[in-house]
């Protein structure tokens, strides 16, 4: 599927466009993230892109308290997450209450402008948690 400029370049138009894109691996079914030219289950060089439906459940994270960056004000949370497609991903965790964040708590896909034009893959908690979770 082309070198790694290519692959970089076709996530990056993804983002662009307001889709998380990720590999599946056309002889293992798998899927993986970040992208690579090679699929990192069965080195398989046969990969596609499916978009991710963008549900994910936290596994691990990390409260950062002092801002390192003027895109992302204190605190917020830094997560590993994984996808519904098995994958796993860093990145970031939004919304009006970080600190409400648990191993296990359901996310959902969202973007978050950087810089002057870009944009990352960030998640916040499910509406449909938050809506149980009130009294
Ligand atoms: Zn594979």
């Amino acid at each position: 599927m082309g070198g790694t400029d290519q692959v970089n370049q076709a996530y990056a138009e993804g983002i662009d466009a307001g889709r998380l894109l990720i590999q599946q691996c056309l002889d293992c079914q798998r899927c993986q993230f970040y992208p690579r030219i090679t699929c990192s289950h069965c080195a398989g060089d046969r990969l596609d892109w499916t978009e991710s439906r963008g549900g994910g459940v936290v596994v691990s994270f990390t409260v950062v308290r002092r801002g390192v960056s003027a895109d992302f004000i204190a605190p917020y949370v830094v997560a590993l997450v994984e996808l519904d497609e098995g994958v796993r991903m860093m990145t970031h965790i939004v919304g009006p209450d970080p600190e409400q964040v648990q191993i296990g708590t359901p996310v959902v896909l969202t973007f978050q402008p950087v810089g002057a034009a870009g944009r990352l893959p960030v998640f916040s908690p499910s509406p449909l948690q938050q809506g149980e979770a009130s009294p």
